[in-house]
This record gives C-alpha cells, sequence and structure tokens, in this order.
C-alpha cells in the first residue's frame, strides 16, 4: 500500500509541477504544443524557422566571440505569439526569459539579436557560475554583463540596470587581463 502510494506521488508531482510551474515545460517544449526543429531550437510556428535559426546563429556567435564558448548550446524557444510566451510562465514587460542551463523563451517582441545574446550570456552565466551561485551575485555582474554583451541602447530599460551595465564595464576594466569568470566566482 505505502508503495503504491509512493509511486503514485512519485508520479504526481512532476505533473503538478508541469501544471504550477510552467517555466518547467522549457524541458519538454514539443508537450507544450511547440515545434523542435533540433535539439536547441523549438518554435510555435515553422514558417519563421529560418528566420529563428539566422538569430540564434547570429546571437550564439557573438556570445562565443566575447565571453567563450557554451559547455552545450542553449535551447531557443522562439514564441510567435503572446499566448505562446505566457505558457511558459512569462509575460510582458519581459521580452524574453532564460530558465537556468535548460532553456530561453523568446517573446515575439524578442526577435532580435540584442535580446538574445542579452539571454544567451545569462545561459553562459548559469553554465559557468552555476545555476544556484548565479542567484547569489550581484545584479551588476548578472544584468550589466548581459546588458554589456548584448550591446544594449538601454532606451527604455529602468535605471537600475544602466548603473548595473556601467558597474559591469568599470570592473572589467580594472580587472584587465584577468579571467573574466574566474573574477565573476570570486565575487
Ligand atoms: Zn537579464
Amino acid at each position: 500500500m505505502v508503495k503504491r502510494l509512493i509511486v503514485l506521488v512519485l508520479a504526481i508531482i512532476p505533473l503538478a509541477a508541469w501544471g504550477l510551474y510552467s517555466p518547467m515545460r522549457v524541458l519538454a517544449p514539443e508537450l507544450n504544443g511547440m515545434t523542435c526543429i533540433n535539439e536547441t531550437l523549438c518554435i510555435d510556428d515553422v514558417r519563421k524557422t529560418n528566420e529563428a535559426q539566422k538569430l540564434y546563429h547570429e546571437s550564439s556567435r557573438v556570445v562565443a566571440k566575447t565571453l567563450g564558448p557554451f559547455n552545450d548550446e542553449p535551447r531557443a524557444i522562439f514564441c510567435m505569439t503572446e499566448q505562446c510566451y505566457k505558457s511558459f510562465g512569462f509575460k510582458a514587460p519581459s521580452v524574453a526569459h532564460t530558465v537556468g542551463v535548460s532553456g530561453v523563451v523568446i517573446s515575439p517582441r524578442g526577435w532580435n539579436i540584442i535580446k538574445i545574446v542579452h539571454e544567451f550570456t545569462h545561459h553562459i552565466q548559469a553554465e559557468r557560475l552555476g545555476v544556484v551561485q548565479m542567484l547569489f551575485k550581484p545584479e551588476w555582474l548578472i544584468e550589466g554583463m548581459a546588458y554589456c554583451i548584448s550591446n544594449d541602447n538601454m532606451n527604455d530599460v529602468p535605471q537600475r540596470y544602466v548603473e548595473a551595465k556601467n558597474h559591469f564595464v568599470k570592473w572589467q576594466l580594472e580587472n584587465g587581463n584577468k579571467n573574466l569568470w574566474e573574477a565573476a566566482r570570486n565575487l
């Protein structure tokens, strides 16, 4: 009886998490109605696949050039509709969202290199610093780096992120030739 109960509970937990914690859906986007073209690119409207692929490759190239290669290329989920974006648990004003090292969800407002480089930067941060450790790093490092690497023009960005970016740029200059990730891990 106890055994059966355990089996039942173990079966229910993932289902409950799927329902209650939508970002978990990045783990299996197909179950959320997406089409996965390959391991790293899922989309809700396959007619836009070429555009999404171009954005993915260009953004990935920028991050690799400035921050080094990914351990694993991020899985990017391209949403053409707000409804799709919402189904992963996110909504405006956020334009895109990175879930640890599991995936990056891009809203219809986030289909541009600046926003995708921003999120891919968060992905590589999670890889190099650790998903949990990242939560304890200062905002100026995490967001400042993402706004800096993506070369964001900072229009319509809250003031605290403008300050975060400036702080990061200053810190990077002070670091000189020191390894960025080693210095970041020590913060
Ligand atoms: Zn960010």
